[in-house]
């Protein structure tokens, strides 16, 4: 992927040669590697980790799970409050049936999740770099807009331990604790609608990680937040757009492989 590879600054990437790329590659062209989703919204974060317990859904990917949908949400109707809102999205969300879920790392003394704990360093990377990062947009099929509103979340404060601490305390939303350390070795991005990776092929594969964009539950988030707060749908499209690609840039080496499915 030539301009993910010079938008991308961060550290994690397979050594070359892996021997896990050949056959994730297999499974990502003949479809082994997805299976369905057993809702829409997206609700996991792309972090490849495992949890320490499964799963209680099969759910889709975006970077942060509900905290895509919080940035998006701020990004296109403003700064409600120091929490950007979340108590207020958590509410939603628990009314339509899907509860907000973040995760925290193994240490559990900080989320451990790169979208939250490094949220103003994406955002600021994502508003340095805005000519490049659509042009990344439209690399990996995301949907491209004419701008990136996180422009309005620039230099704006948010209060991310607390934010962490309403997930952790509410009782309708969920905090997932992920074990082991990063070993990803590809960014898939997936347009199948409806479908995510199955992890457990990943184990078949051997011991390989993967960061997973759910591209599509991007489009359905978009249509949901238009319905229940009535902001303006390209605004909240590309406020996740723009997220997606800077946090994968801010985590992944350039030499990283990127692999778009659908
Ligand atoms: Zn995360």
């Amino acid at each position: 992927m030539g301009v993910f590879a010079k938008l991308a600054k961060g550290t994690i990437a397979p050594e070359p040669g892996h021997p896990g790329l050949e056959p994730l590659q297999l499974a990502n062209s003949d479809g082994s590697l997805y299976m369905r989703t057993e809702t829409n919204l997206p609700a996991r974060c792309i972090d490849g980790r495992r949890p320490t317990t499964p799963y209680a859904q099969v759910v889709p990917c975006a970077p942060g799970g509900s905290l895509s949908l919080l940035v998006a949400l701020a990004a296109a109707r403003g700064i409600t409050d120091p929490l950007w809102g979340a108590d207020e999205l958590s509410n939603r969300l628990t009314w339509y049936g899907s509860e907000g879920h973040i995760h925290a790392g193994p240490d559990d003394r900080s989320s451990g999740c790169g979208a939250l704990d490094g949220l103003s360093t994406i955002i600021d990377y994502a508003n340095e770099q805005e000519p490049l990062l659509r042009e990344v947009a439209a690399e990996l099929g995301l949907p491209v807009q004419v701008t990136y509103p996180l422009a309005s979340l620039k230099g704006q404060q948010i209060d991310t331990p607390g934010i962490y601490r309403m997930f952790d305390e509410k009782p309708d939303t969920k905090l997932t604790p992920l074990r082991g350390v990063h070993q990803e070795i590809a960014i898939i991005v997936n347009h199948e609608k409806g479908t995510t990776i199955d992890q457990n092929v990943l184990d078949q594969i051997g011991n390989i990680d993967v960061f997973d964009v759910d591209a599509w539950s991007l489009e359905v988030a978009a249509d949901w937040l238009v319905d229940n707060y009535n902001v303006d749908r390209k605004r909240v499209a590309s406020a996740l757009s723009a997220f997606t690609v800077a946090t994968l840039a801010i985590l992944a080496r350039p030499t990283m492989k990127v692999l778009l499915h659908g």
